[in-house]
């Protein structure tokens, strides 16, 4: 019997089992996959996911960057987000997660991997999870951190559908004049991919390539990402593709019910905007474990602790939500804005990746300073 079972050693998973072996609560951390594994991702980390994450992360960098690139293809408009001090740092999320993990495991959880959770029983004083290695775990209280698919949340009675948006990510080996060019910074792309963008990220040899749309079941990526490879004249000498699904709307059912709680992509929180969802699974899976520790493993009052902990995060998603409809939805409307104030949009975006300011501030200020009233009213409303 274990005080909590954390399901899913991803971002969130593993933050919250660090948190609460930290603790001195004893933790269970159950993961399908052998690692270290492959995780379809752009393993693009900002400061505001960092500084939640333990140090030692920064082992697993293979990349920092000070300044990153926006480009409006269809504007024919670049801006760059610069400042004294990373604002864009990449890694692979093989090493990364592993890293993670194993920092949980050397706190005292007891990591089981692979172990895939193959169904849950709620029962009065405990939930029961039976797993493939045949041996079930029970703990007072369940963290679902299994990401965007999650087997946990749809097993304990989730039936609530998320905005379910597809991803693709193609690991590339270039020759190396590219990887120069291309490793001069890394880039994100508007205006090549309807409802979406694309990005290139440098790793230590090779290009993270990856195009999404905010779209469900948008048909023609593969299609874009090839369009996009010919524009910025990238000519892959090998290719390695993944794609996969990111949630860029929280659960309409909440977040805690009975002994469990989600965190990260099984909750839907990846950002609306840029559907970075690192940042967000850990301060999710953070707010989790303190739950937890300041309610004594008290069912009723953890739920209450987590969903007041989570109140100013929501609020900010709706005001990014808001964000995103204007600039994936309305093209013109994105031109007109970039055109006007590009550069202190993106500003203000980089400083909601640095942590010191949310959506919510951060547009505010920026429509109130330029008199755009009625999207000042709205992102300050907004809550
Ligand atoms: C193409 C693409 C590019 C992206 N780029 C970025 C980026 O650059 N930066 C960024 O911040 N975010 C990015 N994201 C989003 C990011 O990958 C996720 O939001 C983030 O990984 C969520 O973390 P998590 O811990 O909630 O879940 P995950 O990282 O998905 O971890 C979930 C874990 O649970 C395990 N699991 C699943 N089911 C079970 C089960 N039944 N039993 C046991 N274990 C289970 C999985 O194996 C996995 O290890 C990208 C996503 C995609 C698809």
């Amino acid at each position: 019997m274990f005080d909590v079972a954390v399901v899913g050693s991803g971002p969130g998973g593993a933050t919250a089992a660090l948190e609460l072996a930290r603790q001195g609560l004893k933790v269970v951390l159950l993961e399908k996959e052998r690692l270290p594994r492959y995780k379809t991702c752009g393993g693009g980390l900002v400061e505001r996911g960092l500084a939640l994450l333990p140090r030692e992360v920064g082992d697993v960098v293979e990349r920092r960057y000070a300044s990153s690139e926006l480009h409006l293809l269809d504007a024919d408009l670049r801006f760059t987000a610069r400042r004294d001090h990373p604002v864009v740092s990449l890694a692979m999320r093989d090493r990364l997660d592993f890293l993670l993990a194993s920092r949980a495991a050397a706190a005292g959880a007891e990591l089981r991997a692979p172990c895939r959770v193959t169904g849950v029983s709620l029962e009065r004083h405990q939930v029961r999870l039976d797993t493939d290695d045949g041996d079930p775990v029970t703990a007072e209280l369940v963290i679902a951190a299994d990401g965007a698919m999650s087997d946990v949340a749809r097993l304990a009675g989730w039936i609530d559908g998320r905005h379910l948006i597809p991803a693709l990510e193609h690991e590339i080996q270039v020759d190396d004049a590219t990887f120069e060019r291309c490793a001069r910074a890394p880039r994100f792309d508007v205006g090549i991919v309807p409802h979406g963008y694309a990005w290139v990220f440098p790793k230590a040899a090779h290009l993270s390539v990856g195009v999404l749309s905010m779209r469900r079941g948008a048909g023609h990526l593969h299609r874009d990402l090839e369009q996009y490879l010919k524009a910025l004249d990238i000519v892959p000498r090998a290719v390695e593709r993944h794609g996969f699904v990111i949630p860029v709307r929280p659960r309409a059912e909440g977040f805690a019910r009975h002994r469990v709680l989600l965190v990260g992509d099984a909750a839907g929180f990846a950002d609306p905007v840029t559907a970075e969802g690192i940042s967000l699974a850990a301060r999710s899976g953070r707010l989790a474990a303190a739950a937890i520790v300041q309610a004594g493993l008290d069912e009723a009052r953890v739920r209450a602790g987590y969903r007041a902990g989570l109140r100013p995060l929501l609020a900010d998603l709706r005001v990014a939500r808001g964000l995103a409809r204007l600039l994936y939805d309305h093209p013109r409307a994105r031109r007109w804005l970039f055109r006007r104030v590009g550069q202190r949009l993106v500003d203000a975006m980089t400083d909601v990746f640095l942590g010191v300011r949310t959506y919510r501030g951060s547009l505010a200020e920026l429509a109130a300073a330029l008199a755009l009233r009625p999207f000042a009213r709205a992102a300050s409303t907004r809550s």
